[in-house]
């Protein structure tokens, strides 16, 4: 069994020969076949086969070398299905690759296919795709979260060790928590968009799964740097991510919301994080509370709805289930076959989405809705941004209960504090490097922590979060 190891493991067993890339991909293909999560959407094995057999021979330095891996399907791969788990998608093969798809593919890497998400990588808890609900392999009552959810399933089930995904809000960050993984959203701008089907372009981000930090770092030296074909990815020059890890390049100053730590009502969950602490404190770290204002706490959940679906709304708008989708009969002109193509193809929480969306988008509308969550946007950033004046990180649960129940999921509006569920958007409202990796077990579920940084500090992330993973000592999970 090979897939179960880490990336570097793997490698280290291609350039001595002990495995090749080709006993990976029918190891993959065999462990794919007995998903029990609800992993997959369309997967192109020949192909990968085809890529394994024409390698010859690997280097020391090609480091994701004919090693297998999985992309959410919101990312365009060329002749392979792309739905964004939408029936409005149904039958679309795009003509090209996404940028990181490219970049990984160039890297050697071999692309087996494509994973299940929430529709349109709208929702948070994997239970919204065309093909079903994806269930937690550590209790498969419980979901396993979203968006990103068959791509946290593929890495924690030990089908491959690294697995594309994409965080509008918190969809690799949180699923990471539920699945015991390490799940990282660089900054926004750092890697290229390109090929990634939009939800909100000024929040959404290239984000993976892998299973301990070292891996997470070495993929974004890969697929981080400039590109042409998308203007909003950055000119500054890409680094040696693994660096940070390898070189313990770290910063000392971290620190956490009052507010957020006196709203952990779980106590086991409070226990691990003052443990955590402690380490900490006792590696030398300065460790402070921080009293960031508790209304722009309030205003997350609110500010992100308005944003988010208000972008989702004109990006999806393209979406017309003409050459693609559900399929309509008797439709008397193009206006009415859109209409109906658009009924069938969205699921109800799309459509609830998009009316949120266009309601706040409507001129009467736009200055009470749109371009007051801007401002509140704004508030919250420069309020981050004087948190980064003192502290080098911040520190935060990656979930503040279980992952729930499928059978005790509703929609009713909670009325338990909303930030403590959404609090990772701040990172995608600032566009900071955030990742989250396991901190502890509760009744044998994994639960996360997370550190976000400034922007740009990608590396410096990673170099916290390889500390926190020495004291927690819990890496490389694996649940079969
Ligand atoms: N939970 C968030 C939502 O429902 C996250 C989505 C995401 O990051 N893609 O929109």
């Amino acid at each position: 069994m090979w897939m179960n190891k880490s990336i570097t493991e793997i490698h280290s067993a291609l350039v001595k020969k002990k495995v090749t890339p080709i006993e990976l991909v029918e190891e993959c293909i065999s462990l794919s076949e007995k998903d029990k999560c609800n992993c997959f959407e369309a997967c192109c094995f020949d192909q990968a086969r085809k890529q394994a057999k024409e390698i010859k021979e690997i280097k020391e330095e090609e480091i994701l070398k004919g090693i297998p891996f999985f992309a959410k399907d919101n990312f365009s791969t060329l002749g392979v299905e792309t739905t964004a788990s939408s029936n409005i998608l149904n039958g679309y093969i795009p003509i090209f690759d996404a940028s990181v798809i490219t970049k990984l593919k160039n890297a050697g890497m071999i692309l087996m296919g494509k994973t299940t998400m929430d529709e349109l990588a709208m929702g948070g808890n994997g239970t919204t795709s065309h093909k079903g609900v994806s269930t937690n392999p550590y209790d498969h009552k419980r979901i396993i979260g979203g968006s990103s959810c068959g791509s946290a399933g593929v890495v924690s089930t030990g089908i491959v060790p690294f697995a594309l995904g994409s965080d509008t809000g918190d969809s690799v960050r949180k699923p990471a928590s539920h699945a015991g993984l390490v799940g990282f959203k660089p900054t926004w701008g750092r890697v290229s968009r390109y090929g990634l089907l939009s939800f909100a372009t000024s929040l959404d981000t290239v984000s993976y799964f892998t299973r301990n930090v070292l891996d997470a770092s070495y993929i974004l030296s890969y697929i981080s740097g400039y590109d042409n074909k998308d203007m909003s990815s950055s000119t500054r020059k890409k680094e040696k991510y693994q660096d940070y890890v390898l070189k313990k390049k770290t910063f000392k100053k971290i620190g956490y919301f009052k507010e957020v730590y006196n709203s952990i009502t779980n106590k086991q969950i409070k226990e691990a994080f003052d443990n955590l602490l402690s380490s900490l404190k006792g590696k030398g770290y300065i460790v402070s509370e921080y009293d960031y204002p508790k209304e722009l706490l309030y205003a997350l959940y609110p500010t992100y709805m308005i944003i988010s679906c208000a972008e989702a709304n004109s990006n999806n708008a393209c979406l017309d289930g003409i050459k693609y989708g559900p399929g309509v009969e008797n439709a008397t002109s193009w206006v009415e076959y859109m209409t109906k193509a658009r009924t069938k193809g969205f699921s109800e929480l799309i459509k609830r989405r998009f009316v949120i969306g266009s309601f706040s988008l409507l001129s009467q509308n736009q200055e009470e809705m749109f371009t007051r969550a801007q401002k509140a946007r704004r508030l919250i950033v420069n309020e981050l941004n004087k948190f980064f004046d003192e502290h080098d990180y911040l520190l935060l649960p990656a979930a503040y209960s279980l992952p729930p129940k499928i059978s005790e999921l509703d929609t009713k509006w909670s009325s338990k504090p909303d930030f403590l569920d959404n609090i990772l958007t701040l990172g995608n409202f600032g566009g900071n490097p955030s990742i989250t990796l396991p901190l502890t077990f509760i009744n044998n579920m994994p639960l996360g922590v997370n550190v976000t940084g400034r922007i740009f500090e990608d590396g410096y992330v990673f170099s916290l979060a390889s500390e926190i993973e020495k004291i927690t000592k819990l890496s490389n999970l694996v649940k079969e």
